[in-house]
C-alpha cells in the first residue's frame, strides 16, 4: 500500500514561514491499496484533507474516511474536501461509536448551525455516516482494526490497516501514561509502519498529560516494545518550528528507524 501524509500537525493548522518544510495542515493520511494509484481510504479529516482532491484521477472521491475521534484538528477538512463535496462522490465515513448516537448525529455536533453553515447531509454526493464499534471490519479491501486508546474528551480510536502488502498503525492522539491496553499493544505489534502521537517533549510533560497526548520518548518506547518496522512521529505541536523539528530529528536515539512526519511525504509499504 502507499501512504500520503497530507497533514501532520496537531491542535491547529500552523501557517507561516517557520512551518514550511514540515507543513502546517492538521491530521490526514491517504492510503492507496497495493497496485492502485488512487487513494481509497483516508485516516482523519483534518485540514490536510483539502489537498487530497489534487491526488485523485477524477473530480470525485470514492472511498472511505476513518476518523480517530471528533476533535477539530481531525474533522475540519470534511466540508472543504472538494472531491468529497461533489455530486459524483461516494464516501463512507466512520467514527467512534459513543453515547448511543448515530454517526450522523455525532458529526452534526460540530457540523451544524450555528457552529457551521451546513449539516452532514448538506454535503453533495452519496455519503454514509457510520458509528463504528471497536473490532475488525473490512473496508474497500483493507482489513481495518479499531481499538480504543486513552486520550481526552470523547472516545478515541487507534487504527491498524492491513492489506496483502503490509500493515500500518495510526494513533495520532494517545496518552500512554493513562495506560495502554493489551488490545492496543497487540494491535500495533509488528506493524511495518506506526504513525504515533509525538506532540510533546519530556520537558513539556505536564502539558502533555493535561491535554492527553504522548511525548516523543513515549512514542519511541511504545514502538520499541511493539517491535514495529518504522516509527513515524506524527501530530507535531503547532508551535514546533522547522528548525526545532530538525534539531529533534538529529537527537533521536532508537533501536528501530524513526522519522518525523513531513506533509506531502509518500511512504510505500513495503518500503
Ligand atoms: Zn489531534
Ligand atoms: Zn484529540
Amino acid at each position: 500500500m502507499r501512504l500520503w501524509l497530507l497533514g501532520v500537525r496537531g491542535s491547529t493548522p500552523a501557517p507561516g514561514p517557520d512551518f514550511v518544510r514540515y507543513g502546517g495542515h492538521t491530521s490526514c493520511v491517504a492510503i492507496a491499496a497495493d497496485g492502485h494509484d488512487a487513494p481509497t481510504l483516508v485516516l482523519d479529516a483534518g485540514t490536510g484533507l483539502r489537498t487530497l482532491t489534487a491526488l485523485l484521477p477524477g473530480p470525485a472521491y470514492r472511498g472511505a474516511i476513518l476518523l480517530s475521534h471528533l476533535h477539530w484538528d481531525h474533522v475540519q477538512g470534511i466540508p472543504f474536501f472538494v472531491a468529497g463535496d461533489h455530486y459524483q462522490s461516494v464516501v463512507d465515513l466512520y467514527l467512534p461509536a459513543q453515547g448511543g448516537l448515530s454517526g450522523r448525529d455525532l458529526l452534526a455536533r460540530m457540523m451544524s448551525p450555528p457552529s457551521f453553515p451546513i449539516t452532514p447531509e448538506g454535503l453533495r454526493g452519496a455519503w454514509t455516516f457510520n458509528a463504528l464499534p471497536p473490532g475488525r471490519i473490512d473496508i474497500g479491501g483493507f482489513a481495518v482494526t479499531a481499538a480504543e486508546v486513552a486520550h481526552k474528551g470523547g472516545r478515541t480510536y487507534g487504527y491498524r490497516v492491513d492489506d496483502l502488502s503490509g500493515s500500518l498503525a495510526y494513533l495520532p492522539d494517545h496518552a500512554p501514561v493513562q495506560g495502554c491496553s493489551d488490545e492496543v499493544r497487540a494491535m500495533i505489534r509488528g506493524v511495518d509502519v506506526l504513525l504515533h502521537d509525538a506532540q510533546f517533549l519530556e520537558s513539556e510533560r505536564s502539558t502533555a498529560d493535561l491535554f492527553g497526548h504522548a511525548t516523543v520518548d513515549e512514542a519511541i518506547t511504545l514502538a520499541n516494545e511493539a517491535n514495529v518496522g518504522t516509527l513515524v512521529l506524527f501530530h507535531h505541536s503547532p508551535v514546533r518550528t522547522d528548525t526545532q523539528l530538525d534539531a529533534l530529528a538529529r537527537e533521536l536515539a532508537a533501536s528501530m528507524p524513526v522519522v518525523l512526519a513531513v506533509e506531502g511525504q509518500r511512504i510505500d509499504i513495503p518500503g
